[in-house]
């Protein structure tokens, strides 16, 4: 049974990792800050009983390594970690008005990604000398790769994700863990539903989950450009 951890899971992005995950049978670790969305989540899912859910915000470092140590606690380790919480929010305008909002873009995105790998990268290490298959996976974005007007904050956040990821990657080649980049184009979820650069959206999330998956299962480090017509590049 496949050991699934995911950050960002009572909505958009990661509800569909998650939903597609449980379909296969795995047991899942879900985390978001809504409790009562992460509950109804896994009450929805096949197995409801084997997942678990962790209500927290994913700036508090703490909280995220407590919910790593219980999950590896009851689980035996995690597979693959998806660090997928992510916030955009403001304009250019407002974070130079307010560095306090392109500060919580940056630690959203890209400080709890780090701590969201790093507790299960001792685990990891364990499992892939023992013939386990791991994998961390980063959600990046195509904001990462060229600029969006109004969203500097969040490009360089998703920019910062790939090169941290590129890095852990090469670091751990040895050690069996595969670090997995993904950059979504722009998917329809609730996050860009209230983005007022609106653009025709090319995928639905259960679709891109369905990319994603096949990136994660690949196990080597990818871009997913879906506004490129689904195409997968290889990085
Ligand atoms: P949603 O807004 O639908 O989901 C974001 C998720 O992150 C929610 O589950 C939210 O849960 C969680 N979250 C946000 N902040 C925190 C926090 N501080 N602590 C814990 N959980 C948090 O967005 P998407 O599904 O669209 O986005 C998922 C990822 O994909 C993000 O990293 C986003 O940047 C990336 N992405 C999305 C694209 C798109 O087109 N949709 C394009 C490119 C990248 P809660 O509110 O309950 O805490």
């Amino acid at each position: 049974m496949q050991r699934v951890f995911i950050t960002g899971a009572s909505s958009g992005i990661g509800a569909a990792l998650a939903r597609r995950y449980a379909e296969q049978g795995a047991c899942l670790g879900l985390v978001a800050r809504r409790a009562d969305a992460l509950r109804q989540l896994a009450a929805g899912l096949p197995n409801p009983q084997r997942h678990r859910c962790y209500p927290l915000d994913v700036t508090d470092h703490a909280a995220l390594a407590a919910a790593a140590a219980d999950f590896i606690a009851a689980t035996g380790g995690a597979d693959v970690v998806v660090a997928n919480a992510g916030i955009s929010a403001g304009t250019l305008t407002e974070y130079a008005e307010d560095l306090a909002v392109f500060e919580r873009i940056l630690a959203t995105n890209l400080c709890a990604t780090v701590a969201t790998f790093a507790p299960f990268i001792a685990s990891m290490k364990r499992q892939a000398g023992e013939g386990g298959v791991c994998r961390l996976v980063g959600i990046a974005s195509v904001a990462g790769i060229r600029g969006i007007p109004g969203a500097g904050a969040y490009s360089a956040s998703k920019a910062a994700v790939i090169s941290y990821c590129e890095s852990l990657r090469v670091e751990l080649r040895d050690s069996g863990i595969r670090v997995v980049t993904i950059a979504p184009g722009y998917i329809d979820t609730p996050m860009t539903r209230i983005n007022p650069y609106r653009m025709p959206f090319l995928l639905t999330a259960e679709k891109f989950a369905a990319q994603a998956q096949r990136a994660i299962d690949a196990g080597a480090s990818y871009r997913v450009i879906p506004w490129q017509m689904g195409m997968v590049a290889k990085l």
